[in-house]
């Protein structure tokens, strides 16, 4: 994609399948081309070159309209209308699509409970009564008016204190394992991504340098540059995010008989690995799967 009068593309030879149901995160340093690659999906970004497929359907066939009433999209910038109620906003899609006025009430109601805003105190007020967290919330809400099966988010909650911050990611993760909506949500905060995705996607000067789960990218970064965004030197953040899965080896006859989860994470697994000599039995459920060491988490740390 490149823009009018630019030297060269924003985003370039870029080939990304996002799975349907998972939140995929677009992670990289500001001008990186994350907003273009995501505006391509709802077409505010026409690609100079290649394709978008949405469902399997070639965006470029469906009107523009059309297409953003079914995808749902969350700026920074909130940008509810401050001449319409909280409700008013909420229903101005599901108006636009003819829903009747008994099922866009019932859904406005439902959705402002989703995003945990009592509907009896906020239904009818203006966004200007509302703070910057709260606006956020019926951002999100509005944006799920229609139930859409994609939903595109653009840095959504950079502008919030990390405390309302937290609690709206934590909002979001749970609409997304409860609807099994597909997310791309864009980001320059790392710990925000990995706290979220499902994959991460990092982009450096317009082209994807790795697309992983984030306990894989975490454990084998695919380049320094990759190593350095996610400060994979910092042990705190490996520690939390490693499980033991990620670093087992073969199961082993000698091992044991302490064992671990397969799940569980370095740091919960550290109290066990220290107290226990040798190698421990880890587990999926019944099943043994493999062991590990000591060793093996300290060189995973040392990166
Ligand atoms: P990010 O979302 O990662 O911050 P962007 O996609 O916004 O990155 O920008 C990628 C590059 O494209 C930057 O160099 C930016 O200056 C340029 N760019 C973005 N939007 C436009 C536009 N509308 N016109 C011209 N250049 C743009």
């Amino acid at each position: 994609m490149t823009y009018p009068g630019a030297t060269r593309p924003s985003v370039d030879g870029v080939s990304l399948m996002v799975n349907a149901g998972e939140l995929t995160v677009l992670l990289g340093p500001s001008g990186c081309g994350k907003s273009t690659l995501v505006r391509t999906v709802n077409r505010l970004v026409e690609p100079t070159a290649g394709t978008v497929l949405v469902d399997g359907t070639d965006v470029r066939t469906t009107d523009p309209i059309a297409l953003r009433r079914g995808i749902g999209y969350v700026i920074q910038a909130i940008g509810l209308f401050g001449h319409m109620t909280i409700a008013q906003n909420i229903g101005i899609v599901p108006e636009l699509v003819g829903w009747e006025r008994t099922r866009i009430d019932a859904r406005t109601d439902e959705l402002l409970e989703r995003v945990r805003l009592d509907p009896s105190r906020y239904r009818n007020r203006y966004p200007r009564e509302l703070s910057g967290g709260e606006q956020q919330r019926v951002g999100v809400a509005r944006a799920l008016a229609v139930e859409p099966r994609v939903l595109l988010m653009d840095e959504p909650f950079g502008a919030l204190d990390p405390v309302v911050r937290r609690s709206l990611q934590e909002e979001i993760r749970a609409i997304q394992r409860d609807l099994g909506t597909t997310i791309v949500f864009v980001t320059h905060d790392v710990d925000e991504a990995l706290r979220l995705a499902d994959r991460i996607v990092v982009m450096q000067a317009g082209r994807i340098v790795q697309a992983e789960r984030p306990e894989q990218m975490l454990a084998h970064p695919a380049t320094p540059y990759v190593a350095e965004l996610l400060g994979t030197d910092d042990v705190g953040r490996r520690l939390a995010l490693l499980r033991v899965r990620d670093l087992m080896s073969a199961p082993d006859a000698a091992a044991g008989p302490a064992e671990l989860d397969a799940e569980a994470t370095l740091r919960i697994a550290l109290g066990t690995l220290l107290t226990s000599p040798g190698r421990v039995v880890v587990r999926e459920g019944t099943r043994i799967v493999g062991a590990i060491d000591l060793a093996a988490v300290r060189a995973a740390l040392a990166g």
